[in-house]
């Protein structure tokens, strides 16, 4: 019910009323843009032939200035809780969905351009996106699913040959960046703000009609459960109050996105990945990471790390954070569907009771395995993450090094035990290492009743904790190259990240610790400005 790609209209920020999309056309100008890295792994998604890559018109293309052949672009209308405020219609602001291919599996993957103009819903903004940011989405994409988290994907990234001024940078001047588009890639871009923002303006039929589609196209099992699906949930006030997954369609999807999410969260976990803006509108109803911008990767184990400067002082989306916060999302996202009718308030808790236990039982999984353990064992991690704590100790290669713990305490006299973490457990004083060797005692003890050899153990430990990850200095190295026209380190981190678990002889700089130099403003702690 919106005008179909009007160019009169397409550029004017304005409410979109009764419709779940805008017709528009990418409109970013470009001057002589480039092709500058690609993913293969999504082109083989796409079965896009490599040969496509060297078009003269893929960069055109890709840059919104040529129009795809068949394509419908359009920009989606959502909304959403920005740090627990509702703030109403958002959308997307830059980001302009171009179709959807359907590829030989029979797979249907969206393509989007993120920084290709202004859209209905681009607010006071330009709708475009600079190359900093663009290469930071374009690489964790990438790199995210690599590591094996679900995340929407990136085939390529384009550079537009003009300029964009950003001006929240921490001297108060504006300055002109490069600007750049990125080609995501993802089942659905949805998120709980696309149903949320009908459920505010009570056009509930519409949140209806969007969850029919979202169920018909992404979830098409729950259109066919069978009675023995059926689960009986206690409502927790003495009457045992049956909810039916097989009876409601509506309640059995709420509960495949609480999962769902509680499974990202878990992951996320896991590997130290902090995503800095966990507003509504940035959760993917497909449970996949979305929506990449003042990320970051824990470095020295902080629980309260948050890499977001406008997330300070209150440190809402901080590192352990995150499993409450996307609770408080998914409780906002079933209380949608209840408003809507959709669902009742037990199946509302249901989903909610599934995301807990759902988390709970994934993140101890988790941790069991990146500690090699036989069994999970809550006090023995609970004291090394407080351990890691106090020491500062670097999240990513503390795991890593691990593995290298030998199992048989007969070996080695006690103040050897520590000689595999001396990389990581760094100017630590004797206090602090009698601490340590308390732990790895109880940990060794643990680990030589599993029965597992060390060199078993090594291998399936080396599999969950990652050696290479992007973390935000890296980022920032390859954007400090690309900024003067060099994407030589945009392609090698791309490459470097995409085996995460493996050695890679030759690139253990990419594992170092941060320098000195992470730690300053806009390396490690950035700004929604992109
Ligand atoms: P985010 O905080 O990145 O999730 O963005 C919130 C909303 O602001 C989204 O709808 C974005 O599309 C929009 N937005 C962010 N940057 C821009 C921009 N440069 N131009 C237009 N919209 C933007
Ligand atoms: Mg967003
Ligand atoms: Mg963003």
């Amino acid at each position: 019910r919106e005008l179909p790609g009007d160019p009169r209209t397409d550029l004017i920020p304005r409410q979109v009323l009764h419709a779940c999309y805008s017709k528009v056309s990418p409109s970013a100008e470009v001057e002589n843009p480039q092709l500058v890295a690609w993913s293969d792994s999504v082109s083989d998604l796409l079965d896009l032939d490599p040969k496509e890559f060297t078009r003269p018109d893929f960069p055109l293309i890709f840059s919104g200035a040529s129009p795809l052949v068949g394509a419908m672009p359009y920009a989606q209308c959502y909304g959403g809780h920005q740090f627990g405020m509702w703030a109403g219609q958002l959308g997307d602001g830059r980001a302009i969905t171009l179709g959807e291919v359907l590829n030989s599996k029979f797979e249907r993957w969206e393509l989007q351009l993120k920084g290709a103009g202004k859209t209905p819903y681009s607010r006071f903004a330009d709708g475009l996106a600079v190359l900093r940011s663009s290469i930071r989405e374009f690489l964790c994409s990438e790199a995210m699913h690599s590591l094996g988290i679900p995340t929407t994907r990136a085939l390529c990234l384009v550079t537009t040959g003009k300029y964009v001024t950003r001006d929240m940078f921490y001297d108060g001047n504006p300055k002109d960046e490069p600007g750049a588009i990125v080609c995501r890639v993802s089942q659905s871009f949805l998120r709980f703000g696309s149903y949320q923002i009908h459920a505010s303006r009570e056009d509930l039929d519409l949140v209806r009609t969007l969850a029919d589609y979202t169920i018909r196209h992404h979830f098409p099992h729950l259109e066919k459960l069978s009675k023995s699906d059926s689960v009986s949930f206690s409502t927790g006030k003495g009457d045992n109050s049956v909810v039916d997954l097989t009876s409601n369609k509506y309640a059995a999807w709420a509960v495949e996105v609480a999962e769902r999410t509680a499974s990202l969260v878990s992951s996320w976990q896991g590997v130290g990945f902090t995503h800095g803006v966990l507003n509504t509108d940035n959760m993917s109803v497909l449970g996949l990471t979305i929506d990449y911008g003042p990320f970051g990767f824990l470095d020295a184990f902080d629980p309260r790390y948050t890499p977001n400067t406008t997330d300070l002082p209150g440190r809402r989306y901080c590192f352990a954070n995150q499993p409450d916060i996307c609770l408080w999302n998914i409780a906002h996202f079933v209380t949608t569907l209840s408003t809507a009718q959709l669902i009742n308030d037990n199946e509302a808790n249901y989903a909610m009771e599934r995301y807990g236990t759902k988390f709970m039982d994934e993140y101890q999984a988790i941790m069991t395995k990146k500690l090699g353990l036989p069994k999970y064992n809550k006090q023995l991690i609970s004291k090394l993450l407080k351990n890691m704590a106090i020491d500062k100790v670097d999240y990513t290669n503390f795991f890593r090094s691990l593995s290298n713990i030998k199992a048989d305490p007969t070996l080695l006299p006690e103040d050897e035990l520590l000689i595999p973490l001396k990389a990581v457990l760094l100017d630590i004083g004797k206090e602090r290492k009698d601490a340590w060797t308390s732990w790895l005692k109880s940990y060794i003890q643990e680990l030589s009743a599993s029965g597992i050899s060390d060199g078993e153990r090594k291998v399936l430990m080396d599999s969950v904790n990652p050696k290479y990850i992007l973390r935000n200095y890296l980022c920032q190295s390859a954007i400090d190259a690309a900024e003067v026209g060099n994407f030589e380190e945009v392609r090698q981190l791309l490459k470097v990240m995409n085996c995460p678990y493996d050695d890679q002889p030759g690139m253990e700089k990419y594992a170092r610790l941060p320098p000195a130099w992470a730690y300053r403003p806009g390396v490690g702690m950035l700004s929604c400005s992109s």
